[in-house]
């Protein structure tokens, strides 16, 4: 997975790039991410990236030039690029989208935007996606490039120490994940599940997938009705409403 990064605050990228699964992915080459300041790109001896908007309002937007610059640059080396446009506007990320990015073979470009946003032109004329992390407005799009960065490159073929870790986690399986617990067996009187530790691995899946049917029957019932369910969580399930 290769991704450029365009911001006003490369430290903030880089700080999280260099640490745990992410660092080891680059190390290892399974990703590649520059970051790029687009203050780099702009012009004039005050090298202004910002200016007030057409039309009044409050906030400064990010001026179109230096961004257009940057991304031309970028597309110099004549490798295709998928350029995303990280926006509270844009298609909600989800784990699908997530492991769509992750298979992507053009590299992928996130442009932040900071302040009001971006000039609009930007948006027409170089975007081919816009994503939102979320329902909220965050103060730039660094968080939001890095969580999809994190989330993608996770997917990617061996950037995880276990590969079977992704297999059973949230949404994975359309489903919450089911709970974990790790040594002490009891702590402050509070005990491991029996069935854990019995080392039946039919009973432990069983378990295990009814869990992970209450966590999401409890939290997000909209994921349910987005699933085929088997005959086995059917009954989980009327098992799970008797005891509630
Ligand atoms: N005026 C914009 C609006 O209402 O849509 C919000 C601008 S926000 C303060 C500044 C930048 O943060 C945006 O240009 C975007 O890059 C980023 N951003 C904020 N919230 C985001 C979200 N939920 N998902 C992705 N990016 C976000």
């Amino acid at each position: 997975m290769k991704c450029d990064v365009l911001t006003l605050f490369p430290d903030i990228v880089n700080a999280y790039l260099k640490e745990s699964i992410l660092k080891r992915a680059q190390e290892r080459g399974l990703l590649q991410v520059r970051v790029h300041n687009i203050r780099d790109f702009a012009e004039g001896r005050h090298k202004q990236v910002d200016d007030y908007p057409f039309g009044g309002g409050p906030g400064m937007v990010l001026k179109p030039e230096p961004i257009f610059k940057a991304v031309e640059g970028i597309k110099k080396d004549g490798i295709p690029r998928r350029v995303v446009l990280l926006t509270p506007q844009g298609e909600p990320f989800s784990q699908a989208k997530a492991e769509e990015l992750s298979k992507e073979e053009r590299g992928l470009v996130f442009i932040c935007g900071r302040y009001e946003g971006i000039d609009e032109r930007v948006r027409e004329c170089l975007v081919d996606d816009e994503i939102s992390i979320g329902d909220y407005v965050l103060t730039g799009g660094e968080l939001a490039a890095l969580v999809i960065i994190d989330a993608s490159a996770r997917l990617i073929p061996e950037a995880l120490g276990d590969e079977k870790s992704k297999e059973e986690e949230s949404f994975s399986w359309g489903l919450l994940d089911y709970p974990h617990y790790t040594r002490p067996r009891e702590y402050e009187g509070m005990n491991v599940p029996e069935v854990l530790i019995s080392g039946n691995h039919r009973e432990i899946w069983l378990w295990r997938r009814k869990e992970a049917l209450r966590k999401t029957m409890n939290v997000r019932a909209d994921l349910l009705k987005r699933i085929e369910l088997s005959d086995i969580d059917k009954k989980l399930i009327s098992e799970i409403e008797g005891e509630q």
